[in-house]
């Protein structure tokens, strides 16, 4: 379809819609575009108004940007960046290590600037959109699907839970079953300064982990996580002095914003006509920084799903979806949790470029992660266990492993 085209809306009243998408983020409204591209008649409301800001680290991956377009939004503004930089700074020793995406770009985009392309595109194709408006589903379901949009009955043929990381969905439609792997806190500030570098900036500390996305030619965002209770923005920045050192003094823009971050698998994402997108239907911490793109696959894959009145095809396809970036998240979250874990990692991807770019190939679904455990394995496992005698397991010596080698 070309972007920007009207689909006419047939037969359908203004309190009847064929889905209607509980919650307007954007996993709500990539879901509304993608199922109004397949000629459904749909209603997105949310309860907030618009521009919805949110606490994010506002990265999108090549993948999220690929899948966006696919959406028919191609995202302008922002800032672009090419890689991952990752950063382990104690004193009397550094540890860096930084990898370029093997295809394309990412895209550093304010939220509410992504979030006002994705509505005026989605207005623009005849979703029909509701702000301002909570959506009250009752005590218990009814038959028939019908629930009140802003006090107004609206009967609907699938109703889609975009409601994030709370779902309130999620609960009515009896999909609590989960296992949560991880819980932990998020905060996001704005700084006026000009990006310093190319790739997206992840520092690891003691009490967290802060990572700078630069979002335009004199701002960058910073995302800081932390899975420790009581802390806030500023002391987690206090614990990495060479990135406060950069950020000391440059102004702040707009005010914070925390969110909980976590990774969920959920039993089941469906439920007779109900089914879950985005945060909603599980999540991967935000330290893997692909909450977007798996919202905007879920997106378009529900669509494809429902267009064909086959809601257990998005059940089977989803967990494939979330799998890697949990996969990952779980790895990242334990050298959170493990200091020594964490140094270990980290020095050995500071000694191995290609291996951190392969790992990072493997993040973005780039290669696979059976292919890369085949062909990597023995000498990742030698390297992490036995740091000292890594170089027996075929490992090409560098420059930085001679360099650690020896002091
Ligand atoms: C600190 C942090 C950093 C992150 N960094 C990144 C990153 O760099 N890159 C990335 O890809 N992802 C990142 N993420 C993850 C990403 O932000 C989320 O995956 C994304 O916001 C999920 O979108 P969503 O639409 O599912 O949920 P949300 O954005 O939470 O939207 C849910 C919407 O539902 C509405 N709603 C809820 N209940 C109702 C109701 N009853 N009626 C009407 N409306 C309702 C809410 O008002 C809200 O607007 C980060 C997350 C955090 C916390």
């Amino acid at each position: 379809m070309v972007p920007g085209t009207r689909i006419p809306n047939k037969s359908k009243t203004p309190q009847t819609c064929d889905a209607l998408v509980v919650g307007g983020g954007p996993a709500g409204l990539a879901a509304g575009i993608a199922l109004r591209q397949r000629g459904l008649d749909v209603f997105v409301a949310d309860a907030l108004i618009p521009p919805i800001d949110k606490s994010c680290g506002e990265g999108l991956t090549p993948d999220a940007l690929r899948d966006l377009l696919r959406l028919g939004v191609p995202l302008s503004g922002g800032h672009r960046f090419t890689g991952i930089h990752f950063a382990n700074r104690k004193p009397g020793r550094e540890d860096l290590a930084t990898a370029q995406f093997s295809a394309g770009e990412g895209l550093g985009v304010r939220r509410v600037e992504l979030h006002r392309q994705l509505t005026e595109h989605a207005a623009s194709i005849g979703v029909r959109l509701k702000w301002g408006c909570r959506v009250d589903l009752g005590d218990e379901r009814t038959i028939g699907g019908r629930v009140f949009v802003g006090g107004e009955a609206l009967s609907y043929g699938y109703l889609v839970g975009a409601d994030g990381e709370g779902s309130r969905v999620r609960r009515w439609a009896g999909l609590e079953r989960a296992s949560l792997r991880s819980q932990r806190l998020g905060f996001r500030r704005h700084y006026r300064v000009a990006p310093w570098s190319e790739e997206v900036e992840v520092h690891w500390g003691d009490l967290g982990e802060a990572y700078v996305t630069p979002v335009a030619e004199d701002e960058v965002c910073v995302a800081v996580i932390t899975g420790r209770s009581g802390l806030h923005f500023d002391a987690i920045l206090g614990g990495l002095p060479y990135l406060r050192g950069k950020l000391g003094g440059r102004a702040i823009v707009g005010r914070d914003r925390g969110a909980v971050t976590s990774t969920r698998k959920l039993h089941r994402v469906t439920s007779g006509n109900v089914a879950l997108v985005g945060d909603a239907s599980g999540s991967a911490d935000a330290i893997t920084g692909t909450g977007l793109a798996s919202a905007f696959r879920e997106a378009l894959l529900l669509a494809d799903s429902l267009s064909r009145d086959a809601i257990a095809d998005y059940e089977r396809g989803h967990s494939a979806i979330l799998r890697l970036p949990q996969t990952m998240a779980s790895i990242m979250v334990s050298m959170d949790r493990r200091p020594w874990w964490r140094d270990r990692v980290l020095r050995m991807l500071s000694g191995s470029p290609d291996l951190f770019a392969r790992f990072l190939a493997v993040h973005l679904g780039g290669e696979s992660l059976p292919h890369f455990a085949a062909t990597r394995g023995l000498q990742l496992g030698f390297r992490l266990l036995l740091p000292g005698v890594g170089c027996l397991a075929c490992w090409r010596s560098s420059p930085v492993d001679d360099y650690q080698r020896t002091t």
